[in-house]
């Protein structure tokens, strides 16, 4: 009987670089996460009221930064989630299959994003 071999055929060096980069990715999502937000659970974060003061401008200025703080969050949050769960599928002996179809991600995409977790077709289709 043939055995379906679904592993991508990535090498342990290339995967091993791949960890180092989302490793790095998610202390820096961290960092920006600290400055621009507030932990309330773990892995849920909150953007930051910054009190600049009691007058208009100041009033319109902590608006500003919070609407900014609230966009970043969100795009910061979703970036981290991917990020841990593509190091949780380096760790699981997984990554680089595509959550969709199963397939292997190729190794030029996973290249350009570490944390991709569908294949280019699939991408495509969701689009
Ligand atoms: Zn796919």
């Amino acid at each position: 009987m043939l055995k379906k071999d679904k592993s991508p055929k990535l090498t342990a060096k290339f995967i091993e670089t791949r960890k180092a980069e989302l490793t790095k990715r998610r202390q820096e999502i961290l960092r920006e996460l600290k400055a621009d937000t507030v932990q309330v659970a773990d892995n849920d974060y909150n953007a930051k009221f910054v009190d600049y003061g009691d007058k208009d401008d100041e009033n319109a200025a902590e608006v500003a930064t919070f609407e900014k703080n609230l966009s970043l969050e969100k795009t910061l949050e979703v970036s981290l989630y991917n990020v841990n769960k593509a190091i949780k599928k380096i760790d699981e002996g997984n990554y680089g299959l595509c959550e969709k179809c199963d397939k292997p991600i190729t190794p030029e995409r996973l290249e350009a994003f570490p944390s991709a977790t569908s294949c280019m077709d699939c991408k495509k289709k969701s689009l």
